[in-house]
Order: C-alpha cells, then structure tokens, then sequence
C-alpha cells in the first residue's frame, strides 16, 4: 500500500510553512560570515532579551534533569495578576502558534468554516487546513486593514472560529479599538473569537477584553514572549478567556507542553518593565529611522503598529533574494497574496542603515 494512500488527505495539501531565513544558513549558501549577516525576517527583538530573563534561565538550566511544572502554574499566575483575571483563565502555550492549533483541535472539523482576513498571519489558515476545515479570506479594506463588517458577514452557521490579529502581520495595520470593541461584543455566540495581540505590548491602546470575558463572550486573546520580551527561541505564548474555555485548552495541550527554561525566562521578563520600555522606545525610534528613509527613496509602506514594515518593492521575492545576496535576510510575502512587497522587521540602528543604504540598489538589480 502507498503510503500516501493511507494518510488523512488535509496532510497530503497542507500548505508549508517558510520561516524566516536562520543566519547561519544564509550565511553559508552565499559564503559570507556570518557576523556579517543581519535578520531582519521575523520580527525578533533586535536588541536581545532582558538580562534579568537570561539570568533566570542561566539559573533554571540547573534544573533541567527535573519535567518543568506541567501546569506553568507560577507563570499563570504572574500573567493573571497582570491582566487582573484568575489563574484559571489563562493557558500557556509553546508559543502562541501551539494555542492557535490547540484551538483548531477543539473546535475544527471538516465542513466547519474559520473566517480570517485575506492577508492575515498565515498560521491562522494553516490550523483551519490541518484540519480539514474550510479558511473563509476575507480580503482587506483599501488602507490593508481588517474589514470588520465584511468578517461579520462572512460568518455563516458553519463558522467555529473568527481570527482577529491587532495589529496583523505582515501589514502591521490595526484596527481602530472601539470599532474592535463594538464588532467584538456584536458577533453572533456561535463562534469563537480569537484576538491575536502578538504585537500588544507595542501598542498605546488596546481593547480591553476583560469585560467582555468576565460576561463570559467567546472570545481568546493570545500574547506572545517572542516579539517584544525576546524570547522567540524559547517558544512561550499565552491565552485568556473565560475559565471554561481555558479548561478545554488545557485538556487538549501535551501534559509538559512548556519547557523549564522557557517557564523561567518568561517570568523574569515579565518583571523587568523597564527593558520592556526600552525596546518600546527603540522599536519607536526605528521605525521613524526606516520610515523617514523611505519617504525619501519614494517608496510605499504601510503604517505599522508592530516592530516590522511591509513595503512595496515590485517583485517581492527578486528583492528578497538580491537583499540576501548582500547579507540582509527581509522575508518575502507571496504567501499573503503580497507578490510585490517585502515584510522588513525593524532592527538596531546600524542594521536599519545598512537595509537602507541596500534596498533601492536592490530594487534596481531586481529589475534587471
Ligand atoms: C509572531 C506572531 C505570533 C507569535 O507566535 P509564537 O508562536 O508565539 O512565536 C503570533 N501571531 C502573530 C500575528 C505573529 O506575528
């Protein structure tokens, strides 16, 4: 019997997933150093993680002959007094991308639908495949921004989930938060609201979900420690929602889905607020530094709420690949039906020089 004849045929058309470059592999394939070679391909915090959450996990390494605590319990905690909910609402994931699967694995069947936006982080569509299930892609509004009304109406009675990310990567447009807010409360309690806030410590403003929770609406926020606290290699995220929502999650995750270390760095980051500022301002200050300078080459972005740019370049993957050559790892974005734009995470200073002094002079040698 072939093998493939025996497999469940959503594995056969799973769509695969392309990270973001590994320095090392880019640095071999054109034979460079690989000092000389920067990341700017997935939104990684360029300037590291907090020293007070590399002194935990320096400790916890100790520990690793010990199974982690199953339950992440001091995390859970931690991340509860922080969003003034009880321990029993929050679920922590091997990274948020654990919990957007766990999510499919309670509710996606075939025949079921997700509604999602057109350009929307792509792992969203992935978990709806895997499971047999129908991604609805609402496309985008003119400005590259979630059509809140559009999603609404593409709920049917087969819709389980509804995925919102604020802001959405690869764009980096959010929506605006009482418009989120109002939609949100507005949805019909058939489905399962997902806000993905991977980018949420960058934000001034977010929607403040805990009322809506505490009436127990359908609704799951998602955060990450692998944007702004650094600590992406590690792979830890979180969820919060209603209690029972959070027991389903915690039923269907592998007993030690989290790893010591990863529990412990996660905790010290989360008291070091002020590194988190620092990268804040940074992050701020980075995006004005590249912004600014492509005003001035003449080139189209999008307004971003997160650490990274989508910009317009014209042949997307021929700019990607003339970039590499020079050492410069941006990620390319056919994947989101964006054949023509780049998604470039911001980075150090230096780094973000380097990208501009390289970008035009790619642009141009793509073209030839
Ligand atoms: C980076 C990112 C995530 C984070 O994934 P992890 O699995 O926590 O590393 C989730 N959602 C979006 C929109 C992202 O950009």
């Amino acid at each position: 019997m072939k093998l493939t004849d025996m497999v469940n045929p959503a594995v056969l058309t799973q769509p695969v997933y392309e990270p973001g470059r590994p320095i090392e592999d880019v640095a071999r394939e054109m034979g460079l150093n690989p000092k000389d070679v920067i990341k700017l391909a997935s939104n990684e915090n360029p300037l590291g993680s907090s020293p007070k959450a590399l002194a935990a996990m320096r400790a916890a390494l100790e520990q690793v002959a010990r199974y982690p605590d199953g339950g992440s319990l001091a995390l859970s905690e931690k991340l509860a007094a922080r969003h003034a909910v009880t321990r029993e609402q929050i679920v922590i994931g091997n990274g948020s991308n654990e919990l957007l699967e766990l999510l499919g694995h309670i509710f996606l069947r075939p025949g079921d639908e997700a509604v999602m936006g057109q350009s929307a982080f792509v792992v969203y569509k992935l978990v709806t495949l895997l499971f047999g299930a129908k991604p609805v892609e609402v496309p985008l509004d003119h400005a590259f921004v979630h059509d809140l009304e559009a999603m609404k109406s593409a709920i049917t009675a087969r819709t389980k989930l509804v995925f919102l990310p604020t802001p959405n990567n690869p764009t980096g447009t959010t929506n605006d938060v009482g418009q989120l807010a109002d939609w949100a409360a507005g949805l019909p309690d058939h489905v399962v609201l997902v806000v993905d806030e991977a980018y949420g410590e960058y934000l001034d403003e977010l929607v403040d979900w805990g009322p809506l929770i505490s009436a127990g609406r359908k609704i799951v926020v998602l955060r990450t420690f692998s944007k702004i606290f650094g600590l992406a290699g590690l792979r830890v995220g979180y969820g919060r929602s209603t209690p029972e929502m959070a027991s389903l999650l915690q039923r269907v995750r592998q007993p030690f889905n989290v790893n010591l270390v990863g529990q412990a760095g996660a905790l010290a980051a989360l008291d070091d607020a002020d590194w988190v500022d620092y990268c804040r301002r940074e992050n701020a200050e980075g995006l004005r530094q590249v912004s600014s300078a492509l005003d001035t080459l003449g080139l189209r972005y999008l307004p971003s709420w997160g650490n990274f740019l989508l910009v317009e370049v014209g042949n997307g993957r021929a700019v990607f690949n003339q970039l590499q050559r020079q050492g410069i790892i941006v990620r390319p974005v056919e994947i989101y039906g964006l054949p023509k734009w780049v998604r470039i995470t911001i980075g150090k200073s230096e780094e973000n020089d380097r990208l501009i002094r390289r970008i035009s002079e790619g642009i141009n040698q793509s073209k030839q």
